[in-house]
């Protein structure tokens, strides 16, 4: 046997915790926004997902 690509399947789920509520939270490729924040003073940018529990962005 050989394992063989068929294809690939955009919705593979990755689970991360909001880290000012603690919920746990599953998303996807599709859920994933680069954002742009001010961090110290300095541009920042990252992948963050919001917390639909509290609201909070979540850099992944
Ligand atoms: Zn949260």
């Amino acid at each position: 046997m050989t394992v063989v690509v068929v294809g690939q399947d955009p919705k593979q789920f990755k689970e991360v915790s909001c880290r000012n509520c603690g919920a746990r939270l599953r998303y996807c490729r599709d859920d994933v926004e680069h954002r742009s924040y001010t961090c110290c003073g300095k541009p920042e940018s990252d992948d963050m997902i919001q917390c639909p529990q509290c609201t909070h962005w979540v850099t992944v």
